[in-house]
């Protein structure tokens, strides 16, 4: 019995970017339809100090028993000056106070929205050591990267793996599980939700259920 795991970073209420009626979230629903998938949804809570998690977008989440919500950071960003060597890493940039904040910042949108996330993956991957024990604290687990986060320890449970949507080759196995890997949009990322990608995936479904007796679809958190 093999677990399949698919997430997808920076979902926020902006239209295109997991909103109600959006193509990419009928094609979520549709391969939730289809083949039984689920989704690890991880959220910025005030995305680009512009869109701020609202109640009714996370409950319109929430209805659905295969989505789970996680923390993707607040801001998704980095203060302007150092933008251009960090990208929107914008744990890279905290030590532990800068970081305790927050976190707190970020659980109080959520906890306003009426949901407590379990898990975290920071935005562009990258964080400090001191950030990280933060995080650690916060959450109960992690999805890190097995490269960019090579000498950051977690403290709690944590998870590797980030096979996009896209791909076809060298697909992992990570213990028991396959990690897919996409975002919700972006011009920058090659693993979005377009329809090139969502009929792609279905294909990826079909060999992976010819290849193996029992697939079982699980959010991070429903994993042993
Ligand atoms: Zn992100």
């Amino acid at each position: 019995m093999k677990n399949v795991v698919v997430a997808i970073d920076d979902l926020h209420p902006e239209q295109g970017w997991g909103c109600e009626g959006d193509t990419q979230v009928e094609y979520l629903s549709a391969l939730n339809d289809q083949y039984g998938v689920k989704f690890t949804l991880f959220c910025p809570s005030y995305y680009h100090h512009q869109y701020k998690l609202t109640k009714d977008w996370v409950s319109y989440w929430k209805q659905f028993d295969w989505v789970e919500l996680a923390n993707h950071g607040h801001y998704h960003d980095v203060k302007k000056s150092t933008f251009d060597q960090m990208g929107e890493q914008e744990f890279l940039e905290l030590n532990h106070i800068e970081a305790t904040e927050r976190v707190q910042e970020s659980l109080d949108v959520w906890e306003q929205c009426g949901h407590k996330p379990k898990g975290f993956r920071s935005p562009g991957w990258g964080i400090t050591q001191e950030a990280a024990d933060v995080v650690s604290s916060y959450f109960d687990w992690v999805a890190q990267h097995e490269l960019h986060n090579q000498s950051i320890n977690f403290g709690t449970q944590n998870f590797i793996g980030c096979d996009g949507i896209h791909e076809s080759e060298n697909i992992s196995l990570y213990g028991d599980t396959f990690m897919f890997q996409s975002h919700i949009q972006g011009d920058w990322n090659d693993n979005v939700w377009s329809e090139k990608n969502y009929l792609h995936f279905q294909k990826v479904l079909d060999y992976l259920l010819s290849q193996y007796n029992e697939l079982q679809f699980k959010t991070i958190s429903e994993i042993e």
